[in-house]
């Protein structure tokens, strides 16, 4: 702020200090010019006196000149010998010849003309020019001479001349006349006659006259010329003798030519100075002016970049902090206190090793490093008011005395959210359990730490059983909480130590090293499928959920962590081939089961095209009066080199393969066609896999296969299990109704297998339902409640009747299981005890006797 005062006070100064400056160049001009005007006045006066004086000797030149010849022509005429030869007589010779009075006075004097007249004013002698002539005075004088020839005879007594001035050709002439008289000589005896007159003629011819000039001082004097008269330089001559001029030397105007272009030049000068001071004096002013408006601009600026400072430092969560060479905070902003919450007037003094640390040691290390570039921060933490950690950015940049000045940036929020960004990375974002890429990472760790056969690394891949049913039965938010429960259940059965990551829908994997035995594995294994099986609530219902899980070692099976993984998939694959709700541990030969199932597979889409399918028939009976009412068809593939394959082997790979439409197909073909040829009552019921009513269009399948074969559609049932329902209710609904108005029948296959079976009863269009053999198998086991499996039973063909629907035990298998289904009413019986499945032949031979059934 000082600078600014004093620098517009400069300005000022320089602009009060230019007003003087042009009054004194105001003065300076006026003593110029008086100096001019008095130089003229006194040239004009100089030059008047010069004038005068010129004037006064002109007079006297011509006074002088008019004098002279007075006198040199009284010499001549009052003289003895001149009355003698010109007066008494005319004496040419001794005049002229004898040059008394002749020539030498025009060659001695200049006299012109020279005149006798005698008494009768008759010119007696005349020399003009120095030449004697015989010229009338009159004549060449263009004037009577009378006058001046009396005038003269007048004076001779007193021996006077007259002189007079005359015009000549408009050349002055002074004119001197003198009677002629013997003068002082006693020898002459004067006349009675009137005295002669000599005349002298003085004819001031333009040289002459500026020879006189010269005489007296007057440059070229001559005669006036007319129209160019000049009151100041002339003389007039008396008479008629005309006006004479001359050049005055005008030493005024010398004066003013040489004085003024000297003040001319000296006002110039100064003016000149003037002009350079001033230009001087106002380039200095304007630079001053520019530095004090650049000056102010740069204050303007810097006022501006400060309140921007100010802002950024207030609106941003930075705070600026400075620290002495001593490392003691000597400055903190005061967004200090607005981020940390502490008091800067506790922290200034202090050191900054006690409010921050790195990770790395001590923050004055940090900053103490040579040669540390400025753009490099370093992450600090620092405990606020409330004593939480807070994590900072510290930028810093070393001040000339060794100080330090920075930045603080609170990045606490920035380093939690990327924390959580990792966490998220590599953990599933639903259940929040390790994902795949976190297990990779895990299992990379432990493999490297080389598991032995005694501390061996067990891998267990667990799967849930029948969880997408749930999912889509429920609802997503359901199967999510199912999942969440299932998480927490299995990392409750490992220890911390241990890893449980989701790397799929239903999928997880363990990492579990604190086992060493097979026996503890299968332990781990039983405690972890207990804890799944245990019901879960969501909402008001109990969901039932199983696990299948299979189990590879390191090092015993592999050390590598993508066989490792390959080898558990594999052993859970088998676990699931093995009635799931198991598990199995990964054997070498599992792998060769694979191979041999990709085989199976070709050998099955050959199979359907070689006709190496067969169809056997199970009949069904009337449990009350043992009618047969109809049959199962059950595919069989007899394989040329293998034999007889079973359905529940080929089937799953028909569906996972995308065969099963053209084995469905050829089934449905052959039922119906079979059917066609056997007596009208009996129906024929065909399995369907639930991906038919995802896949293909079933309505028209079973349409072909009705007209196809002509039969009624009612004698056609189709078998279909709940899996149907659990992965689009809707959509199988609406092909349900479809199918019913084409007149088949539906029922619902292996009931009691799966978990909320009844719901579906109602909602759908069944005609009957299969009440699953294992209700039956059960009874037979010593150590089942019999009588809660047969309350089951019961009930369950008490639902069927209330919905109106027919109802068969599957797995008769005894007499015992056949009169237990008499006993409760169960509609229908199919199973070993009342007939096995047979080939279409042997079916139609029994079919055609249709014989009843003994109870
Ligand atoms: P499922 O639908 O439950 O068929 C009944 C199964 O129980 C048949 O086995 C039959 O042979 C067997 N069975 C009948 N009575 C008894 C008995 O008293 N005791 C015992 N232990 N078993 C009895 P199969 O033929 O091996 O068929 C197995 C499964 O294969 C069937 O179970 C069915 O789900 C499927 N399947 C069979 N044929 C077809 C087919 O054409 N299409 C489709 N999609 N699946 C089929
Ligand atoms: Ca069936
Ligand atoms: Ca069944």
């Amino acid at each position: 702020m000082s600078n600014s005062s004093s620098n517009a006070v400069s300005l000022s100064s320089v602009r009060l200090a230019s007003e003087p400056l042009f009054k004194f160049v105001a003065l300076l001009a006026g003593v110029f010019l008086l100096a001019g005007i008095s130089l003229v006045y006194l040239a004009q006066d100089l030059d008047r006196t010069e004038q005068e004086k010129n004037a006064f000797y002109v007079r006297k030149a011509v006074q002088s000149l008019e004098k002279s010849l007075a006198v040199t022509v009284q010499d001549y005429a009052f003289w003895g010998d001149a009355y003698r030869h010109l007066h008494a007589e005319v004496d040419i010779d001794w005049a002229y010849i004898n040059q008394n009075i002749g020539p030498t006075l025009y060659d001695d004097f200049g006299f012109q003309g020279l005149f006798v007249v005698d008494d009768q004013n008759r010119t007696v002698y005349s020399v003009i020019d120095g030449k004697q002539r015989s010229e009338e005075a009159s004549d060449w004088l263009r004037q009577p001479i009378a006058g001046i020839a009396d005038a003269a005879r007048a004076g001779a007594e007193a021996q006077t001349s007259v002189t007079r001035y005359i015009n000549i050709d408009g050349a002055p002439a002074v004119i001197a006349a003198a009677a002629i008289t013997p003068g002082t000589d006693p020898t002459v005896t004067p006349d009675n006659r009137a005295h002669s007159v000599l005349i002298f003629v003085d004819v001031l011819e333009p040289k002459k006259l500026a020879a006189l000039g010269t005489d007296f001082g007057v440059a070229q004097l001559r005669v006036a010329s007319h129209g160019q008269h000049s009151a100041d330089s002339l003389v007039t001559l008396a008479d008629d003798g005309g006006t004479l001029q001359w050049t005055p030397a005008q030493p005024g105007w010398r004066l003013l030519a040489g004085g003024l272009p000297l003040i001319g030049l000296a006002a110039l000068l100064v003016v000149l100075m003037t002009w350079v001071i001033l230009r001087r004096t106002t380039v200095a002013a304007q630079a001053l002016d520019a530095s004090i408006a650049s000056l102010k601009r740069s204050q303007a600026a810097l006022a501006t970049s400060e309140a921007r400072f100010r802002d950024v430092a207030e609106a941003s969560s930075d705070w600026i902090w400075e620290i002495d060479a001593a490392l003691r905070f000597t400055y903190l902003s005061e967004r200090f206190q607005g981020v940390t919450g502490l008091s800067s007037d506790t922290w200034l003094g202090a050191n900054i090793d006690d409010l921050l640390t790195t990770e790395l040691g001590l923050l004055s290390q940090w900053l103490s490093i040579p040669n540390r570039r400025p753009e490099i921060s370093v992450q600090c933490r620092y405990l606020d008011a409330r004593g939480q950690a807070r994590i900072t950015r510290l930028s810093a940049r070393t001040l000339r005395d060794g100080g330090v000045r920075g930045t603080a940036t609170d990045v606490t929020e920035e380093v939690e959210a990327r924390r959580r960004i990792e966490f998220l990375s590599q953990h599933d974002a639903l259940t929040g359990l390790p994902n795949r890429t976190r297990l990779q990472a895990f299992l990379d760790g432990k493999l490297k730490a080389q598991p032995t056969v005694e501390q061996p690394l067990v891998m267990l891949c667990l799967d849930l059983d029948r969880f997408k049913p749930v999912n889509d039965l429920l609802g997503h938010a359901a199967g999510d909480r199912v999942l969440n429960e299932v998480s927490s259940r299995l990392a409750d059965c490992v220890r911390h130590a241990d890893l449980v990551a989701r790397v799929g829908g239903d999928e997880f994997v363990l990492i579990v090293t604190d086992v060493s035995s097979q026996e503890e594995v299968e332990t781990l294994c039983r405690r972890l499928i207990a804890s799944i099986e245990m019901p879960i609530a969501i909402e008001d219902q109990e969901v039932f959920i199983s696990a299948s899980i299979g189990i590879a070692m390191a090092p015993h099976d592999a050390c590598e962590a993508t066989a490792l993984l390959r080898y558990a998939d594999i052993a859970l694959y088998e676990a699931k081939s093995g009635g799931r709700n198991t598990w199995r541990f990964y054997a070498g030969d599992m792998n060769a089961r694979i191979i041999e199932r990709r085989r199976l597979e070709s050998d099955l889409r050959q199979a359907i095209k070689n006709g190496e399918l067969e169809l056997h028939f199970q009949p069904r009976y009337r449990i009350a009066d043992g009618q047969m009412v109809g049959a199962e068809a059950l595919v069989r593939w007899q394989h040329p080199q293998r034999g007889q394959i079973a359905p529940d082997v080929f089937v799953p790979i028909a569906e996972e393969s995308g065969l099963i439409l053209a084995l469905s197909n050829w089934v449905l073909e052959q039922a119906c066609r079979n059917a066609a040829n056997w007596p009208v009552q009996l129906f024929v019921s065909v399995n369907l896999s639930p991906s038919e009513f995802k896949r293909g269009n079933l309505i028209e399948r079973i349409q072909h296969v009705l007209s196809a074969s002509n039969i009624a559609p009612a004698r056609l049932e189709l078998e279909i299990t709940e899996g149907v329902m659990l992965d689009d209710a809707a959509g199988a609904l609406e092909i349900m109704r479809t199918l019913k108005r084409l007149g088949v029948r539906i029922a619902l296959d292996d009931f009691g297998t799966g978990y909320s079976s009844l719901s579906y009863l109602r909602a759908f269009p069944f005609d009957g339902l299969k009440i699953d053999r294992s209700f039956l198998s059960r009874l037979d086991q010593s150590d089942s409640n019999n009588e809660s499996d047969q309350a089951i039973i019961q009930a369950i063909v008490g639902l069927g009747r209330a919905l109106s629907l027919t109802v068969t035990a599957e797995g008769v298998e005894t007499a015992d299981h056949l009169k237990l289904l008499q006993a409760v009413a169960c509609d229908e019986g199919q199973g070993y005890y009342l007939s096995r499945p047979l080939g279409s032949d042997a079916f139609r031979a029994l079919s055609a006797i249709a014989g009843g059934v003994d109870a």
